[in-house]
């Protein structure tokens, strides 16, 4: 179905990919956490990875593969692997591949919980260095003879810095180092990893893919532009069979089968259901933040409204290159009259809540929230003011999201 479209594609992807039994269009959800064989051989066949199956549901179950095959397709990619969160997929690809002494680069603009499991790997005696990724040169400065990968978001929340990814991937590649992209902000309807030269792609399925808020879900996906026999930590047992598989076959056995940390089967089912309208859902809320952003740009109640799709936004011209829409977060810096608690308590349709990507418009306090945990230095680093709200635009009819913002600054403005 490669020359089909990108919806088309979707809601037939299970049927095709997965060709389920009897003329269901919905692979079958197997909660099986045991898999028993008629002949032990088949079972030590298994086991060693000479024929395909499964073992043990912690590694591998049908759901979570006809998943995976689906989201592996839809990257473009050679394979995936699910994990129960985004931050599971996060975790589990950083431990299985790095060793202390390693040197990492990662952006300074990081989600707040990647970043503080990035201090656990200094505590683990993993090297890193956060860099302004707005700007290659940045990141070239900071490459030394230890560095193994790049990591980088696409587009940054809360403060929607876009990261010069095209100049990225190419200096990971002329470098030979590992280019890891967290891409839950940007989905692959409106970008591909894979088009920069992205290593691995890594993302947060809780958010636009699964995109009720019903589900938590995360992935890894293996583009095959890497070569892994360049990579000196897989380790000797994972070095047999194509080399393209290394990689993912690692970050399998030791981040998913070691740690454990699985995408249920029933989780991958409501999965997959939410991404058959990923790009309907996506579109409709690129839209709808343009529009706000736009109305709140210039409010006098506003001092500054954070939107890659507004001209003025310091990296528009990278993400109109990059992204076919300018993603679903809008952030704003109330003016300082406005208490910014007040602000979201007389908001009446967006709630307050963490969580984005969802269908809902969703708000909240950044700075006393997602960053209360570090100091005001590392916010100023970070690009975060103290009167900022973060939204996460969704489906609703966007007339009646900017109703909604009128009265706040009616009754408080
Ligand atoms: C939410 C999020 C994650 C973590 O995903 P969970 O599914 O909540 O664990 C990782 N990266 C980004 C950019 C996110 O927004």
């Amino acid at each position: 179905m490669k020359d089909k479209g990108f919806t088309t594609r979707l809601v037939h992807a299970d049927r095709v990919i997965n060709q389920p039994q009897n003329g269901a269009v919905h692979q079958a959800t197997n909660n099986s956490v045991l898999f028993a064989f008629d002949n032990a051989q088949d079972l030590v066949d298994v086991f060693q990875g000479k024929a395909a199956g499964h073992v043990y549901s912690r590694s591998s179950s049908a759901s979570s593969v006809s998943l995976q095959n689906i989201l592996a397709d839809l990257e473009d990619g050679i394979a995936a692997i699910t994990f129960s969160t985004g931050m599971a997929a996060i975790s589990a690809t950083f431990l299985s591949l790095l060793r202390a002494g390693d040197h990492i680069i990662m952006s300074q603009f990081l989600f707040g919980n990647t970043s503080s499991l990035a201090s656990t790997m200094q505590g683990l005696g993993i090297q890193i260095s956060y860099v302004d990724v707005t700007d290659v040169q940045n990141v070239a400065a900071a490459i030394t003879p230890e560095t193994k990968l790049v990591y980088a978001e696409t587009i940054a929340n809360p403060a929607t810095q876009v990261a010069d990814l095209s100049a990225i991937g190419q200096l990971c590649e002329q470098s030979k180092l590992l280019f890891v992209v967290d891409n839950t902000m940007t989905p692959a309807n409106i970008f591909s990893p894979k088009s920069v030269k992205a290593s691995l792609t890594i993302a947060s399925l809780t958010k636009y893919v699964a995109g009720h808020g019903n589900v938590l879900g995360g992935v890894v996906v293996d583009t095959g532009l890497f070569d892994w026999s360049e990579f000196h930590n897989i380790l000797p047992i994972y070095r047999s069979a194509d080399t393209q598989q290394w990689g993912l076959t690692q970050i399998k056995k030791r981040g998913l089968r070691d740690m454990g940390a699985t995408l249920s089967p029933d989780s991958a089912h409501s999965i997959s259901i939410g991404l058959e309208t990923l790009a309907l859902r996506v579109e409709r809320i690129c839209q709808n933040a343009l529009r706000l952003a736009t109305y709140l740009h210039g409010h006098q109640n506003v001092q500054r409204v954070y939107y890659p799709g507004l001209a003025d936004h310091p990296q528009h011209y990278t993400a109109r290159e990059l992204f076919s829409g300018y993603g679903g977060i809008v952030s704003i810096d109330l003016a300082a009259h406005i208490d910014p608690l007040a602000f979201l308590n007389q908001l009446n349709l967006v709630l307050c809540a963490t969580h984005l990507g969802d269908t809902r418009t969703l708000g909240l306090p950044v700075a006393h929230t997602i960053y209360f945990e570090n100091t005001p230095q590392q916010r100023e680093e970070m690009g975060i003011n103290d009167n900022m709200l973060r939204f996460s635009i969704g489906i609703e009819d966007v007339d009646d999201i900017v109703a909604d913002f009128e009265q706040a600054f009616a009754a408080l403005g």
